[in-house]
């Protein structure tokens, strides 16, 4: 099992744990509470990723580590935690949308959607939050998730240099000549509303009358740095950065495709992975990407071939395609225990719930992960794992609180 109960409960009894359990997996005993072990909730495999305030990172490098994961009202403090061995499922999941239906109402939908899929290991018993506000924990084909992103802040010093960059990235020039005391010099050509918008973030904007000629010419911005911004992603910049940064090369470079879409393009088939994987963190969610077939241009033919993102703003769920039992036998499990939330947010925007709701509810701390129960309170686990035997768990709990000359003061 997950948690424990352990010595500090016994006649207490309070039930503060009670409510707060998800899948209402504590039960009452004559002197003691025990949690059902088959009920209590596991998570997800080592290597899945969750969107925290420093970008994606995996459970597994996170493991016993603080740090700020994403929710539905922003970034909430989260520990993350190793669980027990157990079974785990691949859950494949394809992007879904909200449409009008022919009677007048709405309905959630993957049509024309691209062959995209997101697939997610988990525990085949986690607990998942669905979007219609209901919570299951056993997901199954059909159903829908919620998807949450980001939503940094636009207007800060930070998101204007992530601009910027973005600019130069997306469609900006640099020249190995205009190297000058270490400085790199970077000019973006300002044509249109979608690039011209971002005119007053720059330092510097020359005008160039022999580009007057083109329509919506408003000057070239000039964008210095200590590096080659039209090579350099902003790896582990925070999010108000990549924000900006994805902004600018959107203005730059991408096609918007429906109300709430956009479509960019590249033959930087790094750049693009990379984008798909940190886009939550702006606002977007990736929902769709491919390959385009021919190499061939009136240039002749292109090294690399064309690759392409969509990228949504617009409110996005997910739809179960598959659930299927993994190969490997059993593999440690992982969560996030987000005090007071009990939710956060997995690559790509895939929002769950998650436990660990009754460990800070308890007021006498009788509340352990297996793992990390005081060795002195070992018999819990022979006591916790006799459920649901009544007679012997009384029996167990009788013997454990004479032997130890148990006497819990009431709680006040
Ligand atoms: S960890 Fe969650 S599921 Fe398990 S007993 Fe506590 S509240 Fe219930
Ligand atoms: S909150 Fe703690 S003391 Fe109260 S019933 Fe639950 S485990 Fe027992």
């Amino acid at each position: 099992m997950t948690y424990i109960i352990a010595e500090p409960c016994i006649d207490i009894k309070d039930k503060s744990c009670v409510d707060v359990c998800p899948v209402d997996c504590i039960h009452e005993f004559e002197r003691i509470l025990i949690i059902d072990p088959e009920e209590c909730i596991d998570c997800f495999a080592p290597s899945e990723q969750l969107v925290t305030s420093h970008g994606l990172r995996t459970f597994e490098e996170l493991e016993n580590t603080s740090c700020r994961v994403l929710t539905d009202s922003g970034f909430r403090p989260a520990f993350v935690k190793r669980f027990r061995r157990r079974p785990l499922v691949e859950i494949e999941l394809a992007p879904a949308f909200e449409e009008r239906d022919r009677y007048g109402g709405t309905r959630l939908t993957t049509r024309n959607v691209s062959r995209f899929r997101r697939t997610i290991s988990a525990t085949p018993t986690h607990r998942w939050l669905l979007s219609d506000g209901q919570q299951t924990d056993s997901l199954g084909v059909g159903q829908f998730v919620p998807a949450v992103k980001a939503q940094p802040s636009r207007d800060s010093e930070t998101y204007r240099l992530g601009v910027l960059h973005g600019l130069v990235f997306g469609d900006g020039a640099w020249n190995k000549q205009e190297i000058r005391s270490g400085e790199h010099l970077h000019y973006v050509q300002l044509y249109g509303e979608r690039v011209g918008k971002f005119r007053d973030f720059f330092d510097q904007v020359n005008f160039s009358p022999s580009l007057d000629v083109h329509p919506g010419y408003a000057g070239t911005g000039v964008v210095r740095s200590c590096a080659n911004l039209k090579k350099l992603l902003p790896e582990t910049a925070d999010p108000e950065y990549i924000a900006g940064f994805i902004d600018g090369w959107l203005a730059a470079d991408g096609d918007p495709v429906k109300a709430g879409s956009w479509r960019l393009r590249s033959t930087d088939h790094e750049a693009l992975d990379w984008l798909e994987r940190v886009a939550v963190l702006a606002g977007y969610v990736a929902v769709g990407s491919g390959e385009e077939g021919s190499i061939e241009t009136n240039f002749g033919v292109r090294s690399r071939p064309i690759r392409w993102l969509y990228l949504a703003t617009r409110e996005t769920h997910w739809r179960v395609m598959s659930v299927n039992a993994e190969e490997a036998d059993e593999a440690d499990t992982f969560c996030a225990v987000v005090p007071g939330k009990h939710e956060f947010t997995l690559a790509g925007g895939v929002y769950t719930s998650n436990c660990g709701a009754c460990e800070p509810e308890c007021p006498v701390e009788a509340i352990f992960p297996e793992d990390a129960l005081p060795d002195k309170w070992n018999a819990f686990v022979e006591i916790n794992y006799a459920f649901p035997d009544p007679a012997k768990i009384n029996t167990l709990v009788d013997k454990y609180a004479d032997e130890n000359d148990v006497h819990n003061e009431p709680i006040a």
